[in-house]
């Protein structure tokens, strides 16, 4: 996804750029892949994939920026985008 612009249009100013690029950037950040993950305890994690960047709402995420969760979220999603 992207934004084209007409032939007819001339040659954007440079402010019409950087709205550009913060649309394009902020229409990716709207379709991130959020998988539930059942953590050991039973509870379940929402983990995301927004721009290639893996994230978890757990604690172990917050502190080691990794987890167990993000790993299985991972394999789901290689499986299913493969
Ligand atoms: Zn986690």
């Amino acid at each position: 996804m992207g934004w084209t612009t007409p032939e007819w249009v001339g040659k954007p100013s440079k402010f019409e750029l950087f709205l550009r690029e913060r649309i394009n950037k902020a229409l990716k950040e709207e379709e991130p892949f959020v998988y539930s993950v059942k953590g050991s305890k039973g509870n379940e994690y929402k983990v995301t994939l927004a721009n290639e960047a893996w994230s978890c709402e757990c604690v172990g995420y917050t502190y080691r920026k990794r987890c167990t969760h993000i790993q299985k979220a991972q394999t789901e999603h290689t499986e299913a985008h493969s």
